[in-house]
């Protein structure tokens, strides 16, 4: 049989891309203030931005969209979608949300607040801003290994669990809102997590009688992983081993957005009454009512097939081997990435890339907007523009890594469009010591990647 691993699909409705020439970006590009977020779509060729709320919906899920019952009160769309998520998840309290974020505010509003501290392998960007939001502390606990892109290692999402444990006591177990568990771990280069890390996280939080919370956006992905790498689990299917991680917890978050292979939702699900009657109520305050939270019934409908879809063993061998063939293919160029390649993205080293650009002019949003000129192609900083500080005399505290992320849409770009963005990457590569950095001429006080303006040095 040939080796190649193709599209396990064939495409039925296709979306022209406008192809632009390099003077047009140009001009494009200093409109949006150098900043991709301000981009519009149809100035993009290949759009990498996100693989949130991004993929293509199946030829089920559109017939699903037709099924959908948009009654107000315990439509049969909810339903179906209340059965998906207890399959996996286990837990009676669900409550749906119009996505991933509008969980975690409710979640961690109800936790969090002033003295409150929340610990995670890496908190994600809307994570991180709900917890601070509050007025609570969050703090990451990645492994060594997670923090150095060019370390070979099979599960680089993992939590510290001494360092865990050691923040913990520090703390004091009272303190403590609750342990993240991120799978995989996005802002941490798409890393998986594995099974025997989420166990020990579950001892740790038994022994202090601390809350554990699952965000699942990406579980079926970490659960190809676990099957892949990890001892003992080569022959329990997917769904399998993210049901055994999800009843390891005490609730868990998920943006379908993700691996829902929908283009809107999420959910939050619990194990406790009293905290999910505490979140229905907030719930219905700012979401909408407990069955149908933000959500059309034709959402709920298309989640509820995306959340089996997404575990078909050719779709997640498909998906996994795709993103690694992009890294495979610039790591044969010379590009610096995170090693292994992760799940949903590839995640470019953009300190190693640019090495003449200093920290402090942001060499992940030079190559950002230097792949966006030379191709078309639209990519986000994971670096000191998405999680730098300030210290009080106004210096930048950086990130730990400088990250360009290419993250791939699932089910929506073939071989060639990745053949294309490795192309480009050859180009930027040959003529990388003119690049210049970046200053920020504008940023809001959350978020600030999001709206931010640049201007180039
Ligand atoms: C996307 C994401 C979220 C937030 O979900 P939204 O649907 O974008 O609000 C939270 N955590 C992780 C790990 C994510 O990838």
């Amino acid at each position: 049989m040939p080796s190649t691993i193709i599209e396990p699909f064939r495409i039925k409705v296709v979306e022209p891309i406008r192809l632009t020439s390099r003077s047009e970006r140009q001009r494009y590009l200093e409109e949006a203030h150098y900043n991709t977020f301000l981009l519009d779509s149809d100035k993009v060729i290949i759009d990498l931005l996100t693989d949130s709320g991004t993929s293509a919906m199946s030829a089920r899920q559109w017939g699903g969209i037709m099924q959908g019952d948009e009654s107000y009160a315990g439509a049969r769309s909810w339903q179906k979608m209340k059965k998906a998520v207890h399959d996996l998840t286990g837990f009676e309290h669900i409550l749906p949300t119009h996505q991933g974020r509008a969980a975690e505010r409710i979640l961690y509003d109800y936790l969090g607040g002033k003295g409150k501290y929340f610990f995670s392998n890496t908190h994600f960007d809307t994570t991180r801003a709900n917890i601070e939001y509050t007025g609570a502390t969050a703090i990451d606990c990645l492994t060594e290994t997670g923090k150095h892109p060019e370390e070979e290692h099979p599960f680089k999402g993992n939590i510290d669990i001494a360092f865990l444990e050691s923040k913990i006591r520090e703390v004091g177990p009272e303190n403590v809102g609750a342990v993240i568990l991120t799978v995989t771990n996005n802002s941490g280069g798409g890393q998986p997590v594995s099974m025997a890390n989420a166990r020990a996280v579950r001892q740790i939080c038994d022994k202090y009688g601390v809350m554990f919370i699952l965000d699942a956006c990406r579980i079926a992905e970490n659960a190809y992983f676990i099957a892949q790498r990890e001892e003992g689990y080569r022959d329990v299917p997917y769904k399998e081993i993210a049901r055994e991680m999800c009843r390891l917890t005490d609730g868990v978050i998920m943006s379908a957005k993700k691996d829902a292979l929908v283009n809107m939702g999420g959910f939050l699900a619990l194990k406790d009454e009293q905290i999910a009657n505490a979140c229905s109520s907030t719930l219905i305050i700012t979401e909408g009512f407990v069955t149908y939270g933000g959500l059309s019934g034709r959402d709920m409908e298309a989640i509820a097939i995306g959340l089996e879809e997404v575990f078909d063993p050719d779709y997640l061998h498909y998906r996994i081997v795709s993103t690694a063939y992009l890294g495979n293919k610039l790591t044969e160029l010379g590009v610096p990435i995170v090693k292994p390649v992760g799940g949903h993205a590839v995640y470019v080293d953009a300190r190693t890339f640019y090495d003449h650009i200093p920290v402090e002019e942001y060499p992940g949003q030079a190559l950002v907007a230097d792949l966006y000129l030379q191709g078309g192609i639209r990519a986000v900083e994971i670096g000191s523009v998405m999680f730098g500080k300030y210290d009080e005399h106004g210096r930048l505290v950086p990130a730990a890594m400088e990250l360009v992320r290419l993250a791939i849409p699932r089910r929506v770009y073939t071989q060639s469009h990745i053949d294309y963005v490795a192309e480009t990457f050859a180009e930027l590569l040959a003529d990388k010591h003119n690049s210049r950095g970046f200053k920020i001429t504008y940023e809001p006080e959350f978020l600030r990647h999001f709206t931010a303006h640049f201007e180039r040095l």
